[in-house]
């Protein structure tokens, strides 16, 4: 059981404090119908310019999550408000189809995720992503998602359709390579086991790179090798590469690091440390 625990909303001019124990931190949903859906961004340590979340507020509930702060927007906390009190933008399919309509859309790729995890707990009944996915689909629409959910698999009808024409790229968020660690920090998010089996199963029925891991960490590097081993493209060349021929990492001023790992057959598999 957890209780509501939040810092102090800074928009706020007021505080409360609970006199006695406080509440229990129970799930909320919000229904939103959104006014849009797609945001764009110009900051130069974000590597996407437009992005696409259908839910605010995460329940995977990491402690690192820079998105937090969002929440003190709508009147909520920062704390297990975030991973709690959940807003559901039920229209975002319609809202995305509206805009890649446009004429002034020009086709740019799409990151889904970014304040959210697009594939936490609430998407399995939802099927807010499963939606949007299929609107990329039909406009031929580059997309990208991160995640650290095993519930992507559900999907991988529409994201191999994707992947036939190199529209979509798929990160996996992996922060710890370690089981326990990940569960202090990253309480109710899945596994990094579960993560990496869930790449392994992508890899195996995709046709792009849908791999990512930690940084500098032998054992995520180790699966993004031998999970760029078994794409389609690698078995073709039968280039049997057993190691990442290269890491580099790159810092950034928001907390993010990233590295590209390329394997010696070519395939780069975009690795980050937090989504
Ligand atoms: S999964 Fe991503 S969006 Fe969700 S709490 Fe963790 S870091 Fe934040």
């Amino acid at each position: 059981m957890r209780w509501v625990e939040n810092p102090p909303n800074p928009w706020h001019t007021q505080h409360r404090e609970w006199l006695g124990p406080p509440p229990p931190a129970r799930l909320e949903i919000y229904e939103e119908s959104a006014r849009s859906i797609v945001t764009g961004n110009e900051s130069p340590d974000v590597g996407f310019r437009w992005s696409a979340n259908p839910y605010r507020g995460c329940f995977f509930g990491c402690s690192y999550c820079y998105a937090r702060p969002t929440h003190q927007y709508l009147d909520f906390g920062a704390g297990t408000d975030f991973e709690r009190r959940i807003v559901v933008k039920v229209n975002a399919p319609r809202l995305l189809r509206r805009t890649l309509r446009k004429k002034s859309w020009a086709g740019e790729s799409l990151a889904l995720s970014g304040n959210t995890d697009c594939y936490q707990p609430l998407e399995a009944s939802y099927r807010l992503t499963r939606g949007m996915l299929e609107v990329c689909r039909e406009f031929a629409n580059p997309v990208g998602i991160v995640t650290k959910s095993g519930l992507i698999q559900r999907d991988l009808d529409l994201l191999c359709d994707l992947a036939a024409f190199g529209l979509v790229r798929v990160h996996f968020s992996i922060a710890f390579g370690d089981d326990l660690m990940a569960r202090a920090i990253e309480p109710y998010a899945p596994s990094p086991s579960a993560r990496f089996e869930a790449m392994r199963t992508g890899s195996r029925r995709g046709r792009s790179s849908i791999t990512s891991g930690p940084p500098n960490d032998a054992r995520s590097s180790a699966v993004i090798s031998a999970t760029a081993c078994m794409q389609p493209a690698c078995a073709a060349m039968s280039c049997g590469c057993v190691s990442a021929s290269d890491n580099t990492t790159r810092g950034s001023a928001s907390g993010i690091s990233s590295s590209e790992i390329v394997a010696p057959c070519g395939i780069v598999s975009t690795a980050i440390s937090t989504c």
